[in-house]
């Protein structure tokens, strides 16, 4: 669950409002007198039902609890974010933004790390001592340009050299510590340069900013052997359980290519992008983690884990896909059963491979002595199904029972998973033909091997019904046409929409102005904040509309949580059918214009409760009021039935010529 949807199960929206405004139970609902606007006669109404509010005097407008408070207390969505969290006892992961001062900290520590990382560099290229490293380079098969394109560098054989390069530069002996450039001597008398006499490996973020380093040794010492590489330590900027060496450069090519590859070292990642394979990264250790394939996920799904053909690259190779397992997000799938129900079985939305690299090479040396046939590697690399099971047949003994059926158990959660039914069906006959035994008896073990998440009925999230459309997976892109939808939607089937236009503006944010232009020429207003239900949904529409660039920039601009939430949207999407800009155009300002519909008819409904409300009460000139907003209602709503029915008509005809 995201903490967004923690935080609104755990508070009461009737509570929290009540927080900030007098409420009076009204039947199902609360009244009272808006926040926003000064009024006499309350208009204001909390629904418990779908955790929102409205006013329905002079604003108009209404959210969800997070919406409230960013307009009651006039903060951000992330400042709102933290209030509620702190007041549910949700905890929040840094990432959805630390503290001012820690804040102040952190952007001290990557100014130092930058700032160390362009001195190593400088030495690289023009200190005399430095000849070792450079000589280094050019005997592994890099030239200069690698160097500068990775901000290579070196560090001066000497005890404290950056310290008091960076003592210079005026940052603290507590900053560099912190920044795991120096270390205190054992004795507490002062400190000394972790990296000396080494090559300097910058390590970036995804942002491309330096937050560590990896440092090669150059010369051995006979009687003192020093590890080939060490790295920073673990700092509150480099966490290396989160870290992908060179996902900065690679990130671009790993989205177009949509396959990332694995390898294991820095110069592994080096040579493969000096050969033009740029869609490669390594991790900080063996084992994928889940952070690390959190990352990924926001460029592709398809993963391919080039190690060494040695036993502990395997090792590392299951571990990576346990982890994958827990962590990449499942595929729901219909199912229907022997008895005609419909359930829904999890499947792995991953496409997880592993390429055998030819024996003793590892992907430096296969990219640089032959590009081709590290492309040949990389393509050839086996679904990790195959791979699990050639390790575990080898590990379990065939010729016995108890190993036959080991065998069957270690890999039917693993079949189950496939997201192919023929690829599954593939794999059960495999397994068959493997202990001798009855295919049946095989796929009975696939279907019931214990998992959790074989659920029935609608997957997803509890409250299907909540306001903001719940039910994410269900597939707005197989939603009901706009003239199935005028009367499904009043029993809010048509649910996704706003899910929907978010993703496919998260995919193409370019899109953006021309629907807004769209929409202003047919009902004088852009998409707004007031389209969507929840606070969630407002604060990416607002990222859209600010850092409009690309994907990646949208999703900078987002706290941890809702960078997740627009990665799942934009996910969703991009497994649907691909459309022309001229479709994908239609279709967005439909989706926006049945969006409305839907609003305006949700609205009506509500109104309707406020106006019985009032009759109760006898206040006569409020039931004027809201019998003239309930027109004004009826009309924008007929207004947009008008217009989808028209684009309906406009649509099939250009669809008809189209075809001839
Ligand atoms: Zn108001």
């Amino acid at each position: 669950m995201s903490v967004t949807d923690e935080i609104k199960e755990r508070l009461d929206i009737v509570e929290v409002i009540s927080g900030y405004v007098p409420l009076k139970k009204a039947g199902h609902n609360y009244q009272g007198l808006c926040p926003f606007h000064s009024e006499k006669t309350p208009s204001f109404v909390v629904f418990p039902d779908t955790q929102s509010w409205h006013c329905f005097g002079a604003c108009g407008i209404g959210g969800d609890i997070f919406t409230f408070i960013q307009k009651r207390e006039n903060l951000e969505f992330v400042e709102a974010l933290k209030l509620l969290a702190d007041r549910a006892g949700v905890e929040l992961e840094a990432r959805e933004g630390p503290q001012p001062a820690a804040e102040r900290h952190l952007e001290r520590l990557r100014e130092i790390i930058a700032s160390a990382a362009g001195y190593y560099h400088h030495l690289l290229i023009n200190a005399g001592e430095a000849g070792i490293a450079r000589e280094y380079l050019t005997r592994r098969g890099f030239p200069p340009d690698t160097w500068e394109a990775w901000q290579l560098g070196y560090a001066l054989d000497s005890w404290d050299a950056a310290g008091s390069h960076l003592a210079r530069a005026e940052y603290t002996v507590e900053e560099m510590a912190d920044a795991g450039l120096i270390i205190q001597r054992e004795d507490g008398t002062g400190h000394y340069d972790r990296f000396r006499g080494r090559l300097i490996i910058p390590i970036r973020d995804a942002q491309g900013r330096p937050i560590g380093f990896g440092a090669r040794v150059l010369r051995e010492e006979p009687g003192r052997p020093q590890p080939k590489y060490i790295n920073s330590p673990q700092t509150v900027l480099f966490d290396k359980s989160n870290v992908l060496f060179g996902l900065d450069m690679a990130r671009k090519a790993i989205r177009d290519a949509d396959l990332a590859v694995l390898v294991e070292g820095y110069m592994d990642v080096l040579m493969s992008h000096q050969v033009g394979v740029s869609n490669v990264v390594a991790g900080m250790g063996t084992a994928l983690t889940e952070q690390q394939l959190g990352q990924l996920k926001r460029y592709t799904r398809n993963i391919t884990l080039a190690l060494d053909p040695d036993a502990a690259g395997a090792h590392a190779a299951l571990r990576g896909l346990q982890t994958a397992r827990d962590t990449l997000d499942r595929e729901w799938e219909p199912v229907v059963d022997p008895r005609g129900l419909v359930r829904q079985v999890s499947r792995l939305r991953a496409q997880l491979r592993i390429a055998t690299l030819p024996d003793g090479m590892d992907p430096d040396e296969l990219a640089r002595a032959d590009r081709v046939r590290w492309l040949q590697v990389i393509s050839e690399a086996k679904p990790v199904v195959d791979y699990y099971l050639s390790v575990v047949s080898q590990q379990e003994d065939l010729t016995t029972a108890h190993g036959k059926a080991a065998l069957i158990e270690r890999m039917a959660p693993l079949v189950r998973e496939v997201g192919n039914a023929i690829e599954r069906q593939h794999y059960i006959q495999r397994l068959a033909r493997l202990v001798q035994t009855d295919e049946r008896l095989v796929t009975e073990a696939v279907q019931t091997t214990r998992m959790d998440d074989g659920r029935t009925g609608t997957p997803g999230r509890r409250n299907s019904t909540a306001q903001n459309g719940g039910a994410p997976e269900s597939s707005p892109i197989l939603a009901p046409r706009p003239a199935q939808a005028l009367r499904l939607g009043r029993q809010n089937a048509d649910f996704g929409l706003e899910e929907y236009i978010l993703g496919q503006l998260l995919l193409r944010p370019d899109l953006l102005p021309s629907l807004d232009g769209e929409l202003i020429g047919l009902t004088n207003t852009p998409l707004a904040a007031e389209d969507f239900a929840t606070g969630e949904n407002r604060a990416i529409l607002a990222a859209l509309q600010t850092a409009g660039a690309g994907l990646d920039q949208v999703l900078d601009a987002l706290p941890g949580s809702l960078q997740d939430r627009s990665q799942g949207l934009a996910d969703r999407i991009r497994r649907g059918p691909a459309l022309t800009d001229d479709r994908l155009a239609k279709e967005l300002g439909d989706a926006v214009l049945r969006l409305r519909e839907r609003n305006l008819d949700q609205r009506m409904r509500r109104l309707q409760f406020v106006i019985l409300e009032s009759e109760t009460a006898g206040d006569i000139a409020r039931l004027q009021e809201y019998k003239t907003l309930m027109r004004s209602y009826a009309a924008q709503e007929r207004h947009i039935e008008k217009l989808l029915h028209a684009r309906t008509m406009t649509g099939s005809l250009s669809k008809d010529s189209g075809t001839l």
